[in-house]
């Protein structure tokens, strides 16, 4: 086993604990590997491994992983914060928008995309000013002045919490979003129908899933060389 599948073994064994303890199963969740600090190869190892959602947080590693794995059958995901003046070179290449964080943004996918795009509102729950999103107040308002653009389809909100923070914070953190998720559901609107969470990475994304994220984002824990036993 090289390190990747070593990683693979240890990760799919804790979702598989995560998702108990929240009394779902594996097919409840979508794994989407970020492959942004990664090779090729090693993007094409996890899609072997039966891995089809990739991740990339800029416009020309997802152009260039997909011109490579282009026979492959991926769900593409953009994850990073997206400038507008590069929408128009990925847009229309996405199967799913993570970082929808600011409403010049849904402007500009409006002029540029050639039909709906699955996106995800990004919300900064943690209000860290580092953090780009929509503030947990601003939500409900940003959600209902979407109903306007024919081009984006809300169907889920995503966040980051922030590091090196108590488990209880990342965990409070994560809650909030699935409370807010859980009101745009209720709103029962057809171009937000917000059944997805987007959060958890390789720091925290048991907490994440047993605190209902639908879709988990992890890069670093797939790829990083499996350290010297510390024990
Ligand atoms: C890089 C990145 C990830 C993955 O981070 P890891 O800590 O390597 O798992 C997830 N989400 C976003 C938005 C990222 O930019």
């Amino acid at each position: 086993m090289n390190h990747i599948e070593q990683n693979v073994h240890n990760i799919e064994d804790q979702l598989k604990k995560s998702l108990d303890s929240s009394k779902r199963d594996r097919v409840d969740l979508r794994v989407v590997v970020v492959t942004k600090y990664v090779s090729i190869e090693e993007a094409e190892k996890m899609v072997s491994l039966g891995y089809k959602h990739l991740g990339e947080n800029r416009p020309e590693g997802l152009i260039q992983k997909q011109a490579a794995l282009q026979q492959k059958e991926i769900v593409w995901h953009y994850i990073g914060s997206l400038q507008t003046r590069k929408v128009k070179q990925i847009i229309n290449h996405i199967d799913y928008l993570h970082s929808l964080d600011r409403m010049s943004l849904a402007e500009e996918i409006e002029k540029r995309a050639e039909k709906s795009v699955s996106c995800f509102l990004q919300v900064n729950i943690s209000g860290e000013e580092s953090k780009s999103g929509f503030s947990f107040k601003e939500v409900m308002e940003v959600v209902e002045e979407l109903s306007k653009f024919e081009k984006i389809k809300i169907v889920g909100l995503m966040t980051m919490a922030p590091k090196d923070v108590e488990e209880s914070t990342i965990r409070k953190v994560f809650s909030e979003l699935k409370k807010l998720q859980e009101k745009i559901v209720s709103l029962d609107l057809d171009y937000a129908p917000c059944t997805e969470l987007s959060m958890g990475m390789s720091q925290d994304y048991p907490i994440a899933i047993e605190e209902g994220a639908t879709f988990v984002r992890i890069g670093s824990a797939f790829f990083k060389e499996i350290e010297a036993d510390k024990t």
